[in-house]
């Protein structure tokens, strides 16, 4: 039994947030925002007033919002939950999990378990990994997930993959696809991880139990179709519905795996004039939503935390502050309803690193 790192029950961690595409800075970009951080420094007063004697740099920034601290990030989706006592969860694998590999290979090779808040032996190289949907950038990033390609027998990794069952195509299948000739060299079936399959049928919403911690799901409204999952652990609840389209009113179905949760992830790709098509082609029936309805959803399941992802590979920095100010005035918009009377929510951007802990 080795010595469990926290007191907390849930710890969710972002490593991939944007959708459809990666979108790493360019060298233009990096040039605006450190261009806008040197004006920001001078309106705010200068070096000489902000950081006497050089110090307090760490904590102005930090202070300041992701365009001139920091970046969301261009990873697509991936997300590591961590519940207690229980084996580690993934939730897709887009190329976010690229890094999440090279930390987990850290916890493998010092000897840990792969969720440092479990310290069951047993468990201690599974992983579960929860596809949302096979659409290529929830996939995409397997193939260069390292642990996958530990081949001594005391590291191995047991992966079990769940995803939705399709008519059209097997779960494996899909992960045998993305590997064939000639899009990698390694083929499926020579990644050495030891690998198991779930379907996950539309009709039948059983509850998968993993350790202490029971994993629902619940299909939403995306072309193909997708699965949100909620993750219950000793009375926390995180839920992740990424890549799902409104309709006119908040998804019952989503209100209900959500009620009541910590945390809701809900897809924002689209700003309403873009959804509507008031700034260039309308995205109706794209599978996104908005900023807007994450929030109306989020009150309707009177979840505390809405964390709003799956950004447009088109939108920078600057765009997704933006963003973020619009949908704190739409939050505080919304509790001035009679139906919302009582109520609070916290509203959060998601970003490449964005941890939460319950
Ligand atoms: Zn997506
Ligand atoms: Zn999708």
């Amino acid at each position: 039994m080795t010595q469990l790192s926290s007191e907390e029950d849930l710890v969710v961690k972002f490593w991939g947030t944007r959708g459809s595409l990666p979108a790493p800075l360019d060298s233009r970009q990096v040039l605006e925002k450190q261009l806008a951080l040197i004006e920001r420094i001078i309106a705010d007063g200068g070096t000489d007033k902000l950081f006497r004697d050089g110090k307090g740099v760490q904590e102005y920034l930090a202070g300041l919002s992701l365009s001139y601290s920091g970046t969301y990030g261009g990873e697509t989706t991936c997300i590591e939950v961590q519940a207690r006592d229980s084996p580690l969860i993934v939730i897709d694998s887009g190329s976010g999990i690229r890094r999440l590999g090279n930390t987990l290979i850290s916890r493998l090779f010092s000897g840990q378990h792969l969720n440092p808040l479990c310290s069951d032996e047993a468990t201690a190289r599974e992983l579960h990994l929860f596809l949302t949907h096979y659409h290529w950038d929830h996939i995409q990033g397997f193939p260069f997930f390292k642990p996958a390609f530990v081949n001594m027998s005391d590291k191995r990794l047991d992966i079990t993959f769940y995803g939705k069952r399709d008519a059209r195509k097997t779960l494996s299948g899909v992960l045998h696809g993305q590997q064939e000739y000639p899009n990698f060299p390694i083929i499926w079936d020579d990644v050495p991880c030891t690998k198991a399959y779930r379907e996950l049928g539309r009709m039948n919403p059983e509850d998968i139990q993993l350790g202490r911690t029971v994993v629902k799901f619940q299909e939403l409204t995306h072309p193909d179709s997708v699965l949100a999952y909620r993750v219950d652990v000793n009375g926390k609840a995180i839920v992740c519905a990424t890549d799902t389209e409104h309709k006119d009113s908040p998804d019952p179905r989503l209100v209900r795996l959500a009620k009541g949760a910590d945390l809701l992830y809900y897809d924002g790709q689209f700003t309403p004039e873009e959804y509507r098509g008031d700034v260039g082609i309308n995205r109706l029936d794209w599978g996104h939503s908005t900023f807007e309805w994450a929030i109306r959803n989020a009150l309707a399941a009177d979840v505390s935390t809405v964390v709003i992802g799956h950004h447009s590979p088109d939108k920078n920095d600057f765009d997704l502050d933006k963003v973020y100010e619009r949908a704190l005035d739409f939050k505080d918009q919304q509790l001035k309803l009679v139906k919302n009377d009582g109520k609070s929510l916290n509203v959060l951007m998601a970003y490449d690193g964005l941890e939460q802990r319950f």
